[in-house]
């Protein structure tokens, strides 16, 4: 079944009765091109288990079976379980699986559904769970070697900014932390049905063995991270002390310690002197 023809994919949701529900970022995948060149660069192959968020009707879990060892796909609308069923009945190497990839335990899914695999995620994700959903899959730490997938063309922008570029925010630094992530290829809004208001893009995370950095304590990192970009055109003397409710002298010294100006602003900031300032404070801190 070709799915990707708008023709077939309108027929086949009309027979199963469904409507698209915008509120769980339910725009499909109807450009022939994208799902060969995204299941590719996630690396699916032969002793590789993919583990797919919202694989929809199917159309870039088949092109990830048609290459992976296994594919272990996340679906939070029940009404597409029928038509799952239907399109992805020729693959034997293909779990669907119902639920909320928010709420499951994906640490144990991995373990259950790829022993012995490499693993990887690669997804067309619904708009509304980007950060959220990339933030859950890398802050646990999940065995798997790059996650690949589809998002709106700003936050592809934003989320592989790095640290010292402009366009760099908290999530950018995070995904720094733990992944190298680079900008794969656009995808315009006329790939999907129903066509959304904005373009995407399709971003690679390699995920690192370990943190980009070395930091005292890792949750108080990410505290410090937020607070100075909580308040943008502030300085980070002006935010830290702010955002974690320290006096100004405490931030000010702070800086002097992490060797970072004082009136600098969040986004000049690289990893390494987010990580210098982190453990500055937690030192003042925990004095
Ligand atoms: N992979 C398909 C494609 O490329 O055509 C569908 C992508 S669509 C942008 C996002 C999919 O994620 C939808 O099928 C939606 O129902 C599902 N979804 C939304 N929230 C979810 C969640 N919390 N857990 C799992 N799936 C979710």
């Amino acid at each position: 079944m070709d799915l990707s023809n708008p023709q077939v994919l309108k027929s086949l949701l009309s027979r199963h009765g469904f409507h698209f529900s915008h509120k769980l970022g339910q725009n499909f995948l109807v450009n022939p091109t994208v799902c060969p060149r995204m299941a590719e660069a996630c690396g699916a192959a032969p002793g590789v288990g993919v583990l797919e968020i919202g694989p929809g009707v199917g159309v870039l879990t088949a092109a990830l079976a048609e290459r992976a060892e296994k594919v272990a796909a996340v679906e939070l609308d029940r009404r597409l379980l029928p038509v799952l069923e239907e399109t992805l009945s020729a693959f034997s190497n293909v779990h669907v699986i119902s639920g909320d990839a928010m709420e499951m335990d994906l640490k144990a899914l991995l373990r259950e559904e790829f022993p012995g695999l490499r693993a990887a995620v690669c997804a067309n994700l619904p708009y509304y769970l980007t950060s959220p959903i990339l933030m859950k899959l890398l802050s646990l730490r999940l065995p798997v070697e790059s996650i690949t997938v589809m998002v709106q063309k700003e936050a592809a922008e934003r989320l592989c900014a790095a640290p010292g570029q402009r366009a760099c925010g908290a999530v950018s630094a995070a995904v720094s932390y733990y992944a190298e992530p680079r900008v794969l290829f656009p995808v315009g809004r006329g790939s999907f049905l129903p066509q959304p208001n904005v373009d995407s893009a399709v971003i690679s995370l390699r995920v690192r063995e370990k943190p980009a950095v070395a930091v005292k304590d890792e949750a108080f990192f990410f505290r410090v991270v937020k607070a100075c970009f909580g308040k943008r055109r502030k300085t980070c003397e002006n935010a830290l002390s702010s955002g974690l409710s320290v006096p100004k002298a405490v931030a000010a010294a702070a800086l002097e310690r992490a060797g970072v100006p004082k009136t600098a602003r969040a986004e000049a900031l690289t990893l390494s002197q987010f990580a210098a300032l982190a453990d500055a404070l937690y030192g003042v801190q925990s004095a």
